[in-house]
């Protein structure tokens, strides 16, 4: 059974009603297995004014009774994973241990900022005048408005929630309308631990519209962002126009550095799993992959040799390592990345077309003999595509990792100390992994700089997103 789908407004399900709905579909099958209802403009109101009227109390809350709440939420999704997991599959493509580990995660996300919502602290600072009190306060931003994607559902979801709920913030989140069960079970597990109606508010629609309604009301202060940058820009422009604070979570286009001197075995084992995960479709995903040239055809044989051996299959099947592309736009998006590549003379090694039948299959593909100006090396391909091409030294690599406007994740493989602190020091990414693969946990902060985006999703600095400073002074 999938999950029954519905608008979640002042701790309410709401479906029906004459709302237009949109039907949801297996990426693995095409079948369509739900029906979404869209919000209307008094949806959209309604959840406005209950986040509104929720932010008067929950504002005052304990934050021992924010973080009880967190922590029920943590338990829940690890007794609820086996069936959170497998609707996820069923709407989102990856397989069927890719969405338990997802789920389990975000478990461990609830817990941590349970722990650390009961530190938001503010500060005193000495006086001038011995008879002065300076105070700083951290309070509760307000209304927050959340657009999450598809490739993550429950994990982009789950990181804006706890963020803005432990911080004393109300939130509405427009979650993915293409994968959208992993949201409403959130939203079920809130309702259940028992959080006072109109803190947590699920809307769904046509994604421009909603977002454009909820940016431009006065009554929202806060606007959190997962998806392209090109998205991101827009949504963040608007919210400039109405002084808003935003937390982007943007595209990226991660550079791998693979030197001589690394274990180039390892390595490229590594890469070729990371790289697969999720059928690719991962904004930290490796994408560009620098090799340098006395390792570059060991390299490239082994990840082939890997990438060759991957199950591409739905899902739910035993064994499937790698599941479809989440919806049928994303085939011929990805194509597009294979044609410039073909058109311009470059190598397709494996891969480079759908897989025929039923589902939106696309193969491990890797591409060699690219330009630094090719669509591949300059766009995110989001999808299971990878160019591999040759460097010489560390400085050439450094400029050409930092040549494009991203700067998110970068992956460097080597055994040399001194390279490492180098490549660590003047790569310009939010995010630098060295010999193995260590991001996204609670506990550190993810988030890009440059075109990939504003402010940071977990670490202590979750919370700086969702606060606001005050001064108080008094004699
Ligand atoms: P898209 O840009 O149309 O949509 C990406 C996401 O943003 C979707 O979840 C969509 O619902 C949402 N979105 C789109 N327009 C919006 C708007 N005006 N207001 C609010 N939300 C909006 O593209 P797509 O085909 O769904 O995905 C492909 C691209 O999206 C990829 O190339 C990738 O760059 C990006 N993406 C990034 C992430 C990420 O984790 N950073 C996740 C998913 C998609």
């Amino acid at each position: 059974m999938y999950q029954k789908l519905s608008l979640y407004i002042n701790g309410e399900f709401l479906s029906g009603d004459g709302r237009k709905t949109q039907e949801v579909f297996n990426p693995a099958t095409q079948e369509v297995i739900g029906t979404l209802p869209h919000a209307t403009e008094a949806d959209l109101d309604m959840a406005l004014q209950s986040a509104e009227n929720a932010f008067a109390t929950w504002k005052k809350s304990s934050p021992m009774d924010r973080s009880a709440i967190l922590r029920k939420v943590g338990q829940l999704t690890r007794d609820r994973a086996k069936d959170i997991a497998r609707n996820m599959t069923m709407d989102q493509g990856k397989p069927l241990a890719e969405s338990m580990g997802e789920l389990i995660s975000c478990a461990d996300h609830c817990d941590w900022h349970a722990e650390e919502c009961r530190r938001i602290y503010g500060r005193v600072i000495l006086p001038r005048n011995p008879d002065v009190r300076q105070l700083v306060l951290k309070e509760p931003i307000g209304v927050c408005v959340a657009f999450t994607p598809w490739n993550f559902p429950y994990n982009q979801a789950i990181r804006k929630i706890c963020a803005a709920i432990g911080s004393g913030c109300t939130i509405i989140l427009k979650g993915p309308e293409d994968s959208p069960s992993a949201v409403m079970a959130i939203a079920q597990m809130f309702h259940d631990a028992g959080l006072p109606p109109g803190v947590l508010n699920i809307v769904w629609g046509q994604p421009g519209k909603v977002s454009d309604y909820l940016i431009r009301s006065p009554i929202s202060r806060k606007v959190s962002f997962t998806g392209s940058v090109a998205v991101g820009k827009q949504l963040a422009a608007l919210a400039g126009e109405h002084m808003k604070r935003t937390t982007m979570e943007l595209g990226g286009h991660s550079p791998v550095l693979v030197f001589d001197d690394a274990d180039i075995e390892r390595a490229a084992t590594m890469l070729a799993k990371f790289k697969i995960r999720n059928a690719g479709q991962v904004c930290v995903s490796p994408t560009r992959f620098y090799v340098q040239k006395n390792a570059y055809d060991k390299f490239l044989a082994k990840f082939i040799d890997v990438l060759k051996t991957i199950k591409v299959g739905n899902g739910l099947d035993d064994g499937v390592e790698m599941g479809p592309l989440a919806h049928e736009r994303r085939v011929p998006a990805i194509s597009r990345f294979v044609e410039d590549a073909r058109k311009r003379g470059a190598t397709v090694e494996i891969g480079g077309d759908p897989l025929q039948g039923k589902g939106f299959f696309f193969p491990p593909t890797v591409i060699t003999g690219l330009k630094d100006d090719s669509m591949l090396m300059t766009e995110e391909p989001f999808g299971p595509i990878a160019p591999v091409v040759p460097f010489t030294d560390v400085d050439e690599v450094i400029a050409r990792s930092n040549s494009l406007p991203f700067g998110l994740s970068s992956y460097v493989f080597t055994n040399s100390l001194q390279t490492a602190t180098k490549v660590s020091n003047s790569l310009e990414a939010g995010m630098v992994n060295i010999n193995h693969f260590g991001s996204a946990l609670p506990e550190t902060p993810f988030g890009g700089i440059k075109d990939s985006g504003i402010g940071s999703e977990g670490g202590s600095e979750t919370f700086d997103g969702y606060l606001v400073t005050k001064f108080v002074t008094h004699i």
